[in-house]
Parts: structure tokens; C-alpha cells; sequence
């Protein structure tokens, strides 16, 4: 694939820094330049090789791009868009990475001229990790990226951003945005849910149990107050933007609660042995697909770090 000649990132935190180191170690990109919204993360983006140069505006990055990614926090983009359309090269891409997809695209594109083809997206790679120093360059490997472009999308736009993710080390898929957004509440919204709710539980009878929330946390928990340690602004725009399938999974994820609920009040050993039995079935087959490894610590070593996709 030809390199892009200038790639403009919006945003420059975990995934646009993970984007950026990339693109470059496969050279997917003659020149990168950013935006963000703080002259600190800029600095720091400059600084440390992120990209080539910063803007002080979205606009002023975007223009004369031929890819622009926008990965800023869901809430953000209808803004930016409606800032750098009217600036927009002919030809361009444009591509965001946001964890939900129909209000993304519902707030972009009427923002974008003619002429600018639009291919949403979507990495299930992440860490608890954010801002520009959090990027690494593997972050996407032998991860998913989903991107839902609407039917009427170009297909040489299409192809050009698949074989992008691919060069860096991602699996590409095609869903429609509402699949995707039903899929992800499953997968991701509705469990760091569980899991913010669980960590908030804990919180909540610390004085109870003192230092032992903390000391015999390996049990389990551990994993959830990682997950809880997402960053708030992004979780709250996901929860907000991805409404409808994330109530929905949260309502059948009740009912099935209160069965357990009633089962352990029962005393029914076949309904729990059973249930587990299900539900352990599940593990193997993630482990087996290659989305995950069978190690103590839940596979996470210092070189497999993208093991919590958002
Ligand atoms: P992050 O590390 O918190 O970085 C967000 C970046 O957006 C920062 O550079 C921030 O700039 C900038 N920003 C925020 N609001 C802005 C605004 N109004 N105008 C301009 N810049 C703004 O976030 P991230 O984890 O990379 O997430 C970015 C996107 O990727 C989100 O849409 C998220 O849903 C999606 N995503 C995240 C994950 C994950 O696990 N983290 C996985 C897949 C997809 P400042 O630093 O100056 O505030």
C-alpha cells in the first residue's frame, strides 16, 4: 500500500498514540500532524515523536490531509467534525475510532462535504491507560478493528483503510454500526459497567473490610478495579452514546442475575453447575479463537498489553 502522504490525527491520547507509533514503524505515513485539545498533550506528542507537528486547531491539522482520524472521546465528535469539514481536502478520508458507532456516525457525517469519503471504524484494542504517553506500537496487533461504513461508501476508501489497520497488525471486519453497537454492549459496555458497579460496592464496605479489599484482591476483583480504572470522560460518553443496546443487555443481564440470585437461594447446585459449566465453554472458545491466552495473571505480560478492547 502507498503510504499516506498526510495523516492527521485528532486527538493524540492511547489510541491515536498507539495509531501514530504504527504507522510509523511499517511507514504507513509520509508525515503526521495532531490536534488536541490541551497545548500540554501537544508538547508532549511533539515531544516524545507522536507526530511530525501540531496545530492548535482541528482545522489547521486537517486541512491538506488525505486521512484524517478522529480520537477524541465519542461526546467530542460532532464539533471537530463541524469544525474541519468546510477544510477538508477532496478525496479525503476520514475515519474515527470511537467504541460506539451509530452516534458517531450520526454526528459526523452531515458535517462532511461531498467529495470526503467517510469509513468509520472501531479497534477492540485498549488499555486502562490514557493520554499520548500511553501509546504503544503493538497496541493493535492481532486485534480486531471493525469499521461499518454506510453502504453508499466508497470501496477504494474502504479498502485503503482495511489494508491500514491490517499493516498495523490488526484483523478488519465489516458490520453494519447498529450490529456493531449491539456486540459491543455485550462485550465491553455492559461488563465495564459490572465492573465500575462491583468497585463501587467494594468502596462502599470498605470500612468494613478495611485493607482487605486491597490485599486479597487477586481473587478476581483485581481484573475489575482495572477495568474500573477506565477513563471516566470516554466511559461516560460510551454509556450516554450507546444508550439503547447497553439498557437492553443490562436488562437481560438482570434477569439472568436474579435466576442465579434465586438459585443460590434454593440451594440449587445443578442450576449454578450448569450455568458455569456454559459459561466456562465461553473461555475456551476466546482462548481457542487466539483473543486471548490460557496464562495466570489473565495473559497480561508487559508484551500483550492491548487486552482490554473498548
Ligand atoms: P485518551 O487517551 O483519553 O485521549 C483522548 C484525546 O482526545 C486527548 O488527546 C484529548 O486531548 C483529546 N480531546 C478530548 N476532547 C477533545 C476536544 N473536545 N477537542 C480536541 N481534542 C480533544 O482517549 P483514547 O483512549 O485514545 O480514546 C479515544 C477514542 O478512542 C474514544 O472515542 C474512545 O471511545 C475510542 N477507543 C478507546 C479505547 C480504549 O480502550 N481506550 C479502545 C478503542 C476505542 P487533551 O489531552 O488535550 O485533553
Amino acid at each position: 500500500m502507498p503510504p499516506f502522504r498526510r495523516v492527521a490525527l485528532i486527538g493524540l491520547g492511547l489510541i491515536a498514540g498507539s495509531m501514530a507509533l504504527a504507522m510509523r514503524r511499517a511507514g504507513l505515513a509520509e508525515s503526521i500532524t495532531g490536534h488536541a485539545r490541551s497545548a500540554e498533550t501537544r508538547a508532549v506528542a511533539l515531544e516524545i515523536g507522536l507526530v511530525d507537528s501540531v496545530h492548535a486547531t482541528a482545522a489547521g491539522a486537517a486541512a491538506e490531509a488525505d486521512l484524517v482520524v478522529l480520537a477524541v472521546p465519542v461526546g467530542a465528535m460532532a464539533s471537530i467534525a463541524r469544525e474541519i469539514g468546510p477544510h477538508l481536502a477532496p478525496g479525503c478520508i476520514v475515519t474515527d475510532v470511537g467504541s460506539v458507532k451509530q452516534a458517531v456516525i450520526e454526528a459526523v457525517a452531515p458535517h462532511l462535504p461531498a467529495g470526503v469519503h467517510f469509513v468509520p471504524g472501531h479497534p477492540l484494542a485498549g488499555t486502562e491507560h490514557s493520554g499520548p504517553r500511553a501509546g504503544f506500537a503493538t497496541l493493535f496487533r492481532n486485534r480486531w478493528c471493525i469499521l461499518t461504513p454506510p453502504e453508499d461508501a466508497d470501496p477504494q476508501a474502504v479498502a485503503r483503510l482495511r489494508a491500514l489497520w491490517e499493516a498495523m497488525g490488526a484483523n478488519v471486519d465489516l458490520m453494519d454500526a447498529p450490529h456493531h453497537d449491539l456486540v459491543l454492549a455485550v462485550t465491553s459496555h455492559a461488563p465495564h459497567l459490572i465492573a465500575y458497579t462491583m468497585v463501587g460496592v467494594a468502596d462502599d464496605l470498605r470500612r468494613v473490610t478495611d485493607s482487605e479489599v486491597i490485599k486479597y484482591s487477586a481473587a478476581g476483583f483485581r481484573d475489575f478495579t482495572r477495568i474500573a480504572a477506565s477513563d471516566p470522560t470516554m466511559w461516560r460518553d460510551v454509556f450516554l452514546s450507546n444508550k439503547a443496546a447497553t439498557l437492553e443487555i443490562l436488562g437481560r443481564f438482570t434477569e439472568e442475575l436474579f435466576a442465579l440470585q434465586r438459585a443460590i437461594r434454593r440451594e440449587d447446585g445443578d442450576h449454578l453447575h450448569a450455568y458455569f459449566t456454559r459459561t466456562r465453554a465461553i473461555r475456551r472458545g476466546i482462548i481457542e479463537a487466539g483473543q486471548d491466552v490460557d496464562a495466570p495473571d489473565f495473559g497480561r505480560s508487559a508484551s500483550d498489553r492491548g487486552d482490554s478492547a473498548s
